[in-house]
């Protein structure tokens, strides 16, 4: 097996048993591999070992890599997991799959202008942390009812836990958060603290580092 294949066995096998702990289907759990700064290259490896769902942070690294790689594997997922400007929407909209980071009105209006209607994940500040993208734990019900009538398809929310904390009080609590508005996706859960994220609930993790490196 290549390198690659191996760490997608390995990432697979432990997203199971985390789901099987929690008695819930692997299945249920879709994962992403984060390939920002990664090489066309690199993706390709992941790709022929059978990976689909893919992420980027970024429009314009995405731009120059993705449309060559998808004429070849047509059925790659795309996810846009990192924040996204407003002037970028119409560019968003036409190349990704799956939005992850819907952090304020004046981008779900750009990304309804632009005629998106894909999955959508709204991102909450879910520390509560001064620096951080996503919409605030109070403000949420009242964002998701203002996105739910600009005719968005939300699927979820996502969130990233404060970096020097432990992350699972973090993701109960984004799964509560769901449970209260009636929302049925989580997007948590990264290389590092994937396995309790699937314990907790998570039906999508992004994973970059795990999947490029040993
Ligand atoms: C980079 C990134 C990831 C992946 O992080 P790793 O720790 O490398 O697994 C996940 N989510 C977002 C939003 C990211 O920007």
């Amino acid at each position: 097996m290549s390198d690659a294949a191996t760490r997608l066995h390995a990432i697979r096998s432990a997203v199971a048993e985390a789901a099987k702990v929690s008695r819930r289907e692997a299945s249920g759990v879709t994962i992403v591999a984060v390939s920002k700064n990664r090489s066309a290259a690199e993706i390709e490896e992941l790709l022929q070992a059978g990976q689909r769902h893919f992420g980027e942070n970024r429009v314009q690294e995405a731009q120059t890599k993705w449309p060559a790689l998808r004429a070849r594997y047509p059925d790659v997922v795309l996810h846009m997991v990192g924040q996204l400007q407003s002037n970028k929407a119409d560019d968003a909209a036409a190349l990704f799959d799956v939005i992850h980071s819907l952090d304020r009105p004046s981008l779900g209006t750009a990304l309804a202008k632009a005629g998106w209607s894909g999955p959508t994940y709204v991102q909450v500040n879910i520390g509560e942390e001064e620096q951080k993208g996503g919409v605030t734990i109070a403000y949420l019900p009242t964002f998701l009812a203002d996105t739910r009538e600009a005719g968005l398809a939300i699927a979820g929310l996502m969130a990233i836990p404060p970096s020097e904390m432990e992350p699972s009080p973090y993701f109960a609590l984004l799964a509560k958060l769901a449970r209260r508005h009636d929302v049925s996706g989580l997007s948590m859960g990264m290389s590092g603290d994937f396995r309790s994220a699937v314990m907790l609930g998570a039906t999508v993790v992004r994973i970059g580092t795990a999947f490029f490196e040993d």
